[in-house]
């Protein structure tokens, strides 16, 4: 029998900016499932919405000062390099032709984006290109959480649901497995609202983060 392939992780977000919400699921994952590489990916700008006041670049180089002497996080800057605005969907199917057919891919996600996915374009392909971990969030009431998922994804949550972290490994895309990570209440809304009233969001994220955000002036009202 072949031996099972370590999962590769896949983690996309805003990052505006990044935090320690973020980067402790990341570590999470890599533990619980025994990741060797886990792909950060910040958004491009999508594109309708205005010039941000912080631009896809300095996001990027936010998540860059977080995870550089990370060993398993490498920052996969795709979508900020991109021409043109790129869903998820398209980045999953880009990462599934470099790595081929066979390789476990794990897309991460906590749970509001997860009640959120049917908004995500041609959300159902996602479970086709990827296994799905939906990370545990305050605020997103976990035990009950299924009824707060539309019809259709509660669909497929049932028929794709699994507890067994392991048996990620045994194939390339598919299951669906929540996991009860460690809570943190940290969101960056409220990082950039904290900056905007000049009250320290320290402690809540890297303080190379904290730095670059100083030394641009991001944030301020
Ligand atoms: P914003 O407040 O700007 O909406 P955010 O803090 O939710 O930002 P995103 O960059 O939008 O951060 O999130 C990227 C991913 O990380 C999403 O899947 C989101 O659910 C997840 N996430 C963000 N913060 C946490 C947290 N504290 N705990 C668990 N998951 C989180």
């Amino acid at each position: 029998m072949p031996k099972p392939l370590h999962p590769v992780g896949i983690f996309g977000g805003t990052f505006n900016p990044i935090h320690f919400g973020h980067l402790r699921i990341a570590q999470e994952l890599i533990d619980i499932l025994g990741l060797k590489r886990l792909h950060l990916i910040p958004t491009g700008t999508p594109p309708h919405r205005a010039e941000p006041s912080v631009t896809a670049r300095q996001r990027a180089e936010m998540a860059m000062l977080a995870v550089q002497d990370h060993p398993h996080i490498v920052l996969d800057e795709r979508e900020v390099v991109r021409e043109g605005f790129c869903y998820t969907v398209d980045t999953l199917t880009a990462l599934r032709a470099d790595y081929g057919p066979d390789q476990p891919l794990v897309l991460l996600v906590g749970a509001d984006a997860f009640l959120g996915l049917m908004g995500w374009h041609r959300w159902s392909a996602l479970f086709e290109l990827a296994h799905i971990v939906v990370a545990h969030r305050p605020g997103v009431l976990t035990h009950t959480w299924q009824d707060a998922m539309p019809i259709e994804l509660l669909r497929e949550y049932e028929h794709r649901h699994c507890d067994d972290a392991a048996a990620l490994a045994l194939a390339p895309a598919g299951r669906v497995l929540p996991l009860a990570v460690t809570q943190l209440d940290i969101s960056s809304t409220a990082i950039r609202q904290m900056v905007a009233k000049t009250r320290s969001p320290r402690y809540l994220l890297p303080d190379a983060v904290l730095r670059y955000i100083e030394e641009h002036s991001l944030y301020v009202e």
